[in-house]
């Protein structure tokens, strides 16, 4: 078992598997894109494998895949067969804009991946494109939709609310889950990236999400699994789907933290706001030795801070963009 020095069992490893992605939203990085990491620095499937079957023996049993894009990485179906196919790893789920879903989703059900997230934070063609800059609203339904005919359970949709942009559409997104089998999650905008700037203000905080869904409806209370992560789970009374409330900002959930995560290009990073970054690349590349790479995630864990500053006097934007740690 993997125990932090604040006593957290640390069972949960996001890998980011690529820097490059198909969507330019504007709160996460300008419409040229940001300087990508040359591709001879980004971990092969090879080593990513050898990392995640090292870790894995140590106690990583939670595996997610996300970017950048994760679905835009040539090999990504055969990489998830791969992954599916250790024997600890036992919850293994990938974050994705969907637009690649309508392709991939019953190759990915079959490569073993059980559930995907979906990000997606408008229901208006208009506004998508507003938001992502590109013309995709369609694809990504497509996608949705695929991905509910294969199988794929739980489908969650994440929808980042932001002020004056999409909070219009709280109640919108939270109608879907009264008949189909979705979990709609709200998150908080978070200071990251290297989009348009990000204001305090702009965080419409779960709270606030909270109230406006109670005009709704009564929200049942969902008790957590062992999977579930920092969301607070509801459900309408008769609906076929979910809620999800995450409050990154407004009610850091640092304590319960159980993730690592890892960088394309081979940085074991201990908070996604923090930019104290662990090699694991170099070490792979010079011949170091699966004890080797047990020492580095044990570095890793001892590294792990207590808690991320945000709406704290020491918070400091962390240097590197969402897509390039994995959001
Ligand atoms: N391309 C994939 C996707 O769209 O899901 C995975 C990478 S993306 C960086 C992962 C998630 O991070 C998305 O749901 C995105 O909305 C979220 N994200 C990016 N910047 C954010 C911010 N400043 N605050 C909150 N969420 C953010």
């Amino acid at each position: 078992m993997l125990l932090d020095p604040y006593k957290r069992k640390i069972n949960y490893l996001r890998i980011s598997v690529t820097d490059r992605c198909n969507l330019r939203c504007r709160y996460c990085m300008p419409e040229e894109g940001i300087p990508l990491i040359p591709r001879e620095r980004i971990l092969s499937y090879e080593e990513l494998l050898r990392i995640v079957r090292v870790f894995a023996k140590e106690g990583i049993s939670k595996v997610r895949l996300t970017g950048g894009e994760p679905l835009i990485r040539r090999g990504i179906v055969d990489f998830i067969t791969s992954l599916s196919l250790i024997e600890e790893i036992k919850d293994l789920s990938l974050t994705t804009n969907g637009i690649l879903l309508r392709e991939l989703a019953s190759d990915l059900k079959r490569a073993g991946l059980k559930r995907v997230n979906i990000s997606l934070d408008s229901l208006r063609k208009d506004r998508f494109c507003q938001i992502t800059r590109k013309d995709e609203y369609e694809r990504v339904w497509e996608g949705i939709i695929e991905s509910l005919q294969v199988g794929l359970s739980p489908i969650k949709i994440n929808m980042v609310a932001i002020q004056g942009v999409n909070d219009d559409e709280i109640e919108a997104f939270a109608r879907l889950t009264l008949h189909l089998p979705l979990t709609v999650r709200y998150i908080e905008y978070m200071p990251s990236g290297n989009g348009e700037t990000w204001k305090e203000s702009d965080i419409l905080t779960i709270p606030q999400i909270k109230d406006r869904l109670e005009r709704l409806g009564k929200l049942i209370p969902i008790p957590s699994d062992r999977w579930d992560g920092p969301a607070m789970r509801f459900r309408f009374e008769g609906a076929t789907g979910e809620i999800g409330l995450i409050g990154a900002v407004s009610s850091h959930f640092c304590e319960e933290c159980n993730r690592l995560r890892l960088t394309p290009d081979g940085r074991i990073r201990t908070c996604l706001f923090s930019d104290e970054e662990i090699d694991v690349r170099e070490l792979l590349r010079k011949g170091g030795s699966d004890h080797d790479l047990k020492d580095r995630l044990l570095v890793a864990l001892q590294a792990k801070p207590e808690r991320h500053h945000i709406n704290t006097h020491q918070f400091k934007k962390c240097q590197r963009n969402m897509s390039a740690i994995g959001g």
